[in-house]
């Protein structure tokens, strides 16, 4: 049996943040509709997918999932477990917003198999979370965590962003102080990126706020990885840590290349080195689900030579190249040809290699971009 990976993008949000620019819809009018063209995208897609295969992972991303009732969760979740084989071990992410969900939800979101909390707190600061209008405070954030835990989530992480406006070092690393008091298994760290079309973006470009530049964005990454992987935390990712066993395997899959399935509006989907993605628009995924029973918007198969590239920025990006198995996929090509670039990146302490992986250090995550593009 192959493995696969289900994502589930749920479009409705309680209300737009400054800085999001995700296709999303602050009215929950059409969620009926929605669920009935998701359970009609899943089955369709189940009769070509779901033989051979078997579920290891599911995210429920948007959005804001937790925003749906524990009831309407568990409809699309008995749905993929009765088309598709899953692993009795299945990791089940569902991402979490502080604001929306109350003990007995969180309890209901328990016991109908979510394994995997992703809590978006973004910072512990009250004055950031009005700035990016957030629906929750800081003790909402903290609260949300701790009953979590206590329900029995032992799975938990959480998403922080830095380089926000007026954020000094100070407080970004009171944020993470924080993270690190809390029963959290797994940090995603984020720098604020400025979206086209968002509020936050027109208010920089019109010079009504600013954000720090390059060498303060470096500078808080910098310690970001310092604070987190000197408290018990492992950098598996360019932006993510977590304490040891407590990987994404949904995000490993990704970044290892593996096979996924998404449904749902402007969901991405990757089988056997074809890639679809769907109608971003609601109006549209259902119109379109409902005539054709999928809602593809358009697809692309990718070339050997993009194959390799993806690999290697995947790779790069997370655990690093395993020079055996990249060798078996690909032959050896890409590292003879590399070998000297390579070889200077060591020595120079941006890679290092041990039992024939070739992995980030530190050094490389901060300018693991520049370094992809010199490789590829
Ligand atoms: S809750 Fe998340 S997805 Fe929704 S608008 Fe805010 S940032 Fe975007």
């Amino acid at each position: 049996m192959k493995d696969i990976s289900i994502y589930i993008h749920i479009p409705f949000c309680d209300h737009k943040c400054i800085y999001c620019d995700f296709y999303s819809l602050i009215t929950l009018e059409n969620q009926e509709l929605f669920l009935d063209a998701l359970q009609r995208e899943i089955s369709y897609y189940a009769s070509d997918y779901s033989p051979g295969r078997n579920v290891k992972t599911i995210f429920f991303g948007g959005g804001t999932p937790s925003l749906m009732s524990v009831s309407y969760i568990n409809q699309i979740l008995e749905n993929i477990k009765s088309h598709f084989s899953v692993n009795p071990n299945v990791e089940i992410t569902l991402e979490t917003n502080p604001g929306t969900v109350d003990n007995s939800k969180l309890q209901g979101f328990k016991d109908i198999g979510i394994n995997r909390l992703s809590i978006g707190i973004q910072s512990f600061h009250q004055d950031d979370l009005e700035f990016l209008t957030r629906i929750h405070n800081r003790k909402t954030a903290i609260d949300t965590v701790n009953n979590a835990a206590a329900i029995g989530f032992n799975d938990i992480s959480i998403d922080l962003i830095f380089n926000l406006p007026k954020q000094t070092k100070k407080k970004w690393t009171e944020n993470l102080y924080e993270a690190l008091s809390l029963p959290i298994t797994h940090i995603s760290t984020y720098s604020l990126i400025l979206e086209r079309g968002t509020i936050l973006n027109k208010l920089v470009l019109d010079g009504k706020i600013k954000i720090g530049d390059n060498d303060f964005d470096a500078d808080l990454y910098d310690s970001t990885i310092k604070i987190l992987t000197k408290n018990r935390f492992v950098q598996y990712e360019v932006s993510n840590f977590c304490k040891p066993g407590f990987e994404s395997k949904h995000n490993l899959n990704y970044w290892k290349h593996g096979d996924y399935l998404s449904f749902g509006t402007a969901s991405h989907s990757f089988v056997n080195s074809k890639r679809w993605w769907n109608y971003s628009s609601l109006k549209h995924y259902i119109k379109e689900v409902f005539e054709n029973g999928n809602a593809t918007r358009g697809f692309e198969i990718l070339s050997d030579k993009q194959k390799l590239e993806e690999y290697v920025m995947l790779a790069f990006r997370s655990n690093g190249i395993d020079l055996n198995e990249m060798f078996s996929i690909f032959g050896n090509s890409w590292y003879k040809n590399n070998f000297e670039k390579l070889s200077g990146l060591i020595k120079n302490g941006f890679l290092s290699r041990s039992n024939g992986i070739l992995k980030l250090t530190s050094k490389g995550y901060s300018v693991c971009d520049e370094i992809v593009l010199q490789l590829i």
